[in-house]
């Protein structure tokens, strides 16, 4: 429908906060782009300024090959939804649903026609005579969706919608919102703080924090390669470890981390022969850590999450490093165990948090 293009945006707000900085980010046709980050991390405001209700202090918005930054919201043909649904409460669901459509003076039969569309669309036919007052929060919540559908818009944006909704209802209206933006083809930005959420609705995330991208990637790739310590420890379920390490090159190269020793194989020697980087972070996901019976760590909680029992494990020095233990072997809470993990699937960052392999 569109494509959407923030080139250098920024916005300070009185009082002097940066809320975005220098944000630089393109949206293809169609596509399905979550914006990820801690509560404070500028999501809103870049979502607000997308829809027109904000101005970047500096930078363009482009929608297409035309710049917006001017564009009065009415005139962006956007569809909105929020966290709270902002359902007109006197009026019936039915009312709700055609009340953009009466707002553009559309003829009474095309407008029931539409509302009739959407409302079987998202599976609320049955609800149309009722007062918003009358419905469960994900029923609310699917006729604030019906409503930023039925006027046809070319964008979505969307503010934490399912916030809302209890775990079992989010689940199932997060499914029904992927498949009709699918079917729909509607460009859509969607704003949320739930990795699992952005995970699981985004062809491609930008994780912020602090007013700044930190990476745009797809789902996979944040997964797989996380470009900073902020992005490793924010992407992934549980949280991946992220330890402060020493590399030692000689006599032979290892990896020291959390009191442990670890020989770090030939090829990521080399490089840190090259780079001369010795202080480094490295991230270990749970799920890479491999947990046997052995000396150096002790077993200290263990959690059971139904297909996978993760346990904390106390290290050497003292620290706690979060591992999946293997479906085959149950270790009992203070037992004496050794990890070991395989070096391709470790990233090594910077104690800045760069990536640095
Ligand atoms: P998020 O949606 O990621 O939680 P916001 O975009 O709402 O973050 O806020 C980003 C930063 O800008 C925060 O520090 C917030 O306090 C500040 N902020 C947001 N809106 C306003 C406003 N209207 N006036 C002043 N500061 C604001
Ligand atoms: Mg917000």
């Amino acid at each position: 429908m569109v494509r959407v293009r923030l080139e250098n945006v920024s916005k300070t707000f009185k009082g002097g906060v940066d809320a975005v900085k220098n944000l630089n980010l393109e949206v293809k046709d169609k596509e399905f782009v979550v914006l990820l980050g801690p509560s404070g991390c500028g999501k809103t405001t870049t979502l607000l300024m997308i829809a027109g209700v904000y101005k970047p202090n500096s930078g363009y918005i482009y929608f297409d090959d035309t710049i917006v930054n001017d564009l009065e919201p009415k005139d962006r043909n956007i569809g909105m939804v929020f966290q709270s649904y902002a359902l007109y409460p006197h009026m019936t669901v039915y009312e709700n649903i055609a009340f953009p459509l009466r707002l553009k003076k559309l003829p009474k039969q095309e407008i029931d026609a539409r509302v009739r569309e959407v409302s079987s669309m998202l599976k609320i036919e049955d609800l149309l005579n009722r007062k918003p007052s009358q419905l469960s929060g994900g029923q609310q919540q699917r006729v604030a969706l019906a409503r930023a559908i039925v006027k046809q818009p070319q964008l979505f944006l969307m503010d934490e919608p399912l916030s809302n909704l209890d775990a079992k209802i989010r689940v199932e209206v997060r499914a029904e919102l992927k498949r009709l933006q699918r079917e729909l083809g509607i460009t859509t930005i969607y704003v949320t703080h739930d990795q699992a959420e952005a995970m699981s609705l985004a062809d491609r995330i930008a994780v912020m924090n602090r007013g700044e991208l930190q990476q745009y990637a797809t789902p996979e790739e944040l997964y797989n390669n996380p470009a900073n310590t902020f992005v490793a420890s924010f992407i992934g379920s549980p949280p991946a470890n992220l330890l402060d390490a020493e590399v030692v090159l000689e006599p032979h190269p290892r990896v020291e981390v959390a009191g442990a020793s670890f020989a770090l194989p030939e090829d990521l020697a080399g490089v840190f022969k090259e780079r001369g980087e010795t202080r480094v972070t490295i991230m270990l996901r749970p799920e890479h850590i491999k947990v046997k019976r052995g000396k150096g760590f002790t077993v200290y909680s263990t959690e059971w999450l139904g297909r996978e029992e993760y346990a904390f494990l106390r290290a050497p020095d003292g620290s706690l490093v979060r591992a999946v233990l293997s479906p085959e072997e149950r270790f009992d809470v203070g037992e004496e165990v050794e990890i070991a993990f395989d070096f391709r699937k470790v990233h090594f960052y910077k104690r800045s948090g760069e990536l640095i392999v």
